[in-house]
């Protein structure tokens, strides 16, 4: 009997623990949209349901830069969640993942909240969210609960949404202030959007250059959702947002995940129009970039939809809107909180449709790929940092590929060569074939050229791996036949003597670089040849690194030590030589070889500077080279000493109110007493301006004159436009993304380790001169150099003998101009060499 009440107590027990779930507001202590939620809490919260919910699952996918935790939730029935594991592997044979024929599989719907982190109502609406579908008395919730699972990323971007979360908690007013001109409106620099990189989180999934990224890619893989939606703010006085997309689209979305777009679209109308609440679909948000958190989902399968609602970082808990509304913070949870579970619903309500769907989008992309090419062909002798880095990437998305299997000579279209031309393929060609569950994705991310319906986005339109990562490679219209891959990586190896004269490294990634950045940080003397050698039988290219022991005697045997080290920790092959006396070329003491001073490095960030364009660098030179950097402020830059410095860094920005007259003679002085100044894209707005520097946008006072008075022609007749017109007539103006072939000079230290041309990627259509007095190391001759993307016809018009990387040297020190910015969203991976050289190689 005692034991019978035993366990009848245990019952009991462990019925209550699970039955006492806290609503937000008992568990938070306020109601949702009261205050904003920090991080912490919303985890506590989600840890909270999951324990007293048995259909209920976290999963803590990684962490952030700032070691804050990254969850998903996932929830379903009971009698789903009972065999979830195998719900998911079914799933996974459905997409063709994995082996075997699926036997069991349900929809999976895909919510992801908050990726940019001022557009804080989403994460609100997470709670909101996954309490309703674990509320026992919502009926509606357990039905669809039957034949979908749900999954819930409450926060994408922790570190962002808390810079702003904790800044408006310090500077709101009590109660709060909706008036517009109230502080708490008025986020400071950077602002929270990004990450703690000041990446922007919804234009690299695809590239996944940051932890959040990666970390999120992987579970991604795993779950392969249908569904998936990226809940986003826009502007306070915008109606909210959804689905169906504008145009463009990009041609391999399927005719299925337009519809669902639309069938989605009107469950929400519906909701919106029953409470009288402003809307617009279709306009805006197009599905063509796909480094989104709604076009990467498309890419893999998916319904991939952005959801938008009016607000972000200005509103705060409540702001008057322009037509003399309020918008509260309640008003956008709710919103949200609507469009997510209509998501759901419709999802359940087509369970049978969406698996059906997924099921023949996967089939037809093994058995009917899509698109003019069925396989990419990466060369064989590519750099093998290169292809590393390239086999890394496809890893991470899940693409599979292989070697060659034959050696026959085919045709395809050359990205070098921007034509089509012959190969002979060798078995040590990576080869992507299509014919593959991620077969769209593949062709997004390697088609030559994106085919545009539509020119009217104000994103990139190019961005092909080949070109992105300087490889050589083609696209054919057959597949290959392939083997497995062995790894593709290299070992670290030493050859030569034990006790050599020196050690030669070569120069051409940006791998490199992280080495030479680690010696130096070792105290070890390095030193780079200006021009190509021969030694030992061995050729080396202008830039390779030379370290002698010479100049190195004090660290004795360490000395042997620490570079054999860092050779197998970087993966770098050495040569051990017993001489400086090279074969052809110049000797190691030659004047032409240089000492590589490792040089002091000051960033600039603040009000002026784009957040984007500084967080490149900052994460460029911590998280890939690490190499040290110190990061000034534009608030205090006029009260530091440059001279503690031999490289500044001006990143992408408008520097007008920085850099006034005064302070750009005294970095003139600086410059001419041995300083590097490096300016990245719009940073050469102010030196074009200026007396002190010869940049320029003219070639002469003739075009000057000529110039201006087209530009303000073409002001005048866009004021002429018809208003409906405008906007496609200020494209012709635009150019946001696209590549260019341009000449590369790899004799000057700038351009070490390229070939002689190269891909870059330019984002606006500033033009200026070749410079007069300097090193055009890097130009766009005409606009027949345009290889992928679109260009403005007026912009095009302006395009010829621009410069896009230049050196001017003043006295002992040079500015480096970088007209496009070549670590751009961290993502052009051929231009970060060029970034390395400005800092390591020019002026040494
Ligand atoms: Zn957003």
């Amino acid at each position: 009997m005692k034991v019978v009440s035993f366990l009848i107590t245990i019952f009991l027990i462990s019925i209550s623990a699970i039955s006492q779930t806290n609503t937000p507001k008992e568990f938070l202590g306020y109601e949702l949209g009261e205050r904003f939620t920090r991080h912490h809490k919303v985890i506590e919260y989600f840890q909270h349901i999951a324990q007293t919910n048995k259909n209920v699952k976290l999963i803590k996918y990684g962490e952030t830069y700032e070691k804050r935790p990254l969850y998903l939730a996932v929830i379903t029935s009971q009698k789903n969640f009972e065999k979830l594991e195998n719900l998911r592997l079914n799933h996974l044979k459905t997409a063709g993942v994995i082996e075997g024929s699926a036997t069991n599989d349900i929809p999976i719907t895909w919510l992801s909240y908050n990726v940019h982190g001022n557009e804080a109502v989403s994460t609100e609406v997470a709670i909101k969210t996954l309490y309703t579908l674990v509320d026992s008395t919502n009926k509606d919730a357990k039905k669809w609960l039957e034949n979908t699972i749900v999954i819930i990323d409450p926060c994408i971007n922790p570190d962002g949404r808390d810079r702003y979360v904790n800044w408006y908690n310090q500077y709101q007013n009590s109660p709060y202030n909706i008036n517009p001109d109230s502080k708490e409106h008025h986020e400071p620099w950077p602002g929270g959007r990004a990450n703690h990189y000041l990446f922007d989180l919804n234009r690299d999934w695809a590239w996944a250059t940051q932890i959040e990224s990666q970390s999120r890619l992987v579970e991604y893989n795993k779950w392969m959702p249908n569904v998936h939606v990226d809940f986003h703010e826009q502007g306070v006085n915008k109606p909210y947002y959804f689905a169906p997309a504008a145009e463009p689209y990009h041609e391999v979305i399927t005719d299925f995940q337009r519809e669902f777009q639309v069938t989605i679209g009107k469950n929400h109308a519906k909701y919106f129009d029953k409470n009288g609440w402003l809307y617009f679909t279709k306009e805006r948000f197009d599905l063509l970039y796909p480094s989104y958190g709604d076009t990467y989902p498309t890419y893999n399968g998916a319904i991939g939809m952005t959801y938008e609602q009016g607000g972000s970082g200005r509103a705060g808990l409540g702001i008057r809107t322009s037509e003399g509304g309020l918008l509260t913070l309640k008003d956008r949870i709710a919103h949200h909180y609507t469009t997510g579970l209509s998501t759901i619903e419709v999802s359940s309500l087509h369970a049978e449709k969406l698996k059906k769907e997924f099921a023949s989008y996967f089939k037809n992309a093994i058995q009917h790929p899509k698109g003019k090419y069925k396989s990419y062909v990466v060369k064989g002798n590519n750099d093998i940092d290169k292809l590393s880095s390239l086999k890394k990437f496809l890893d991470r998305h899940q693409i599979k590929y292989g070697t060659a299997k034959t050696t026959k000579t085919v045709k395809g279209f050359s990205y070098l060569d921007n034509s089509t031309k012959t190969t002979k393929l060798s078995n040590k060609d990576l080869v992507i074939n299509t014919n593959q569950s991620k077969s769209n994705l593949i062709n997004v991310l390697f088609e030559p050229q994106v085919k545009l319906k539509d020119s009217v986005t104000y994103d990139i339109t190019a961005w092909s791996l080949p070109y992105a990562r300087g490889l050589k490679a083609y696209a054919l219209s057959n597949t290959v036949a392939i083997n497995k891959v062995e790894n593709i990586t290299v070992n670290g190896e030493v050859s030569g003597a034990t006790k050599p004269y020196a050690y030669l490294s070569k120069w051409n990634n940006i791998a490199d670089a992280t080495f030479l950045g680690y010696l130096l940080k070792q105290k070890i003397k390095v030193r780079f040849s200006t021009l190509p050698f021969t030694i030992e039988g061995k050729e080396y290219a202008a830039g390779s690194l030379i370290v002698t022991r010479t100049g190195n005697e004090k660290l004795g045997d360490n000395f042997d030590k620490i570079v054999r080290r860092a050779a197998k920790k970087f993966n770098r092959n050495l040569n051990a030589v017993t001489s400086g006396m090279v074969t052809k070329g110049k000797d190691f003491g030659s004047s032409t070889v240089r000492y590589l001073k490792a040089p002091k490095v000051a960033l600039l960030s603040g009000r002026g500077v784009s957040s984007l364009g500084f967080g490149e660098i900052w994460h460029f030179f911590e998280q890939q080279i690490k190499y040290p950097v110190t990061v000034l402020d534009t608030e205090y830059f006029n009260s530091v000493n440059l001279n503690k410095y031999k490289v500044l860094i001006l990143p992408n920005g408008l520097y007008k109110k920085t850099l006034g007259k005064e302070k750009l003679v005294e970095l003139k002085k600086w410059i001419q007493n041995g300083g590097r100044l490096i300016a990245i894209d719009r940073a050469l707005g102010i030196f074009a301006d200026s007396e002190e520097f010869s940049l320029s946008k003219y070639k002469d006072e003739d075009e000057k004159k000529e110039k201006e008075k087209e530009e303000k022609e073409l002001k005048e007749k866009l004021e002429l436009e018809a208003y409906d017109n405008l906007e496609r007539k200020s494209i012709s103006n635009l150019i946001t993304g696209s590549i260019f072939k341009v000449t590369m000079d790899n004799t000057h230290p700038l351009g070490f380790g390229y070939d002689n041309s190269y891909h870059t990627l330019r984002l606006n259509s500033n033009h200026y001169a070749y410079l007069k007095k300097g090193t055009n190391v890097s130009v766009i001759k005409s606009k027949t150099d345009l290889v992928s993307g679109f260009a403005g016809g007026n912009a095009l018009k302006n395009i010829d003998k621009s410069l896009v990387f230049g050196v001017e040297k003043m006295g002992k020190g040079a500015v480096i101009y970088l007209a496009d910015n070549p670590l751009f969203r961290g993502f052009w991976e051929n231009g970060k060499l060029i970034f390395c050289n400005a800092v390591f190689m020019v002026g040494q």
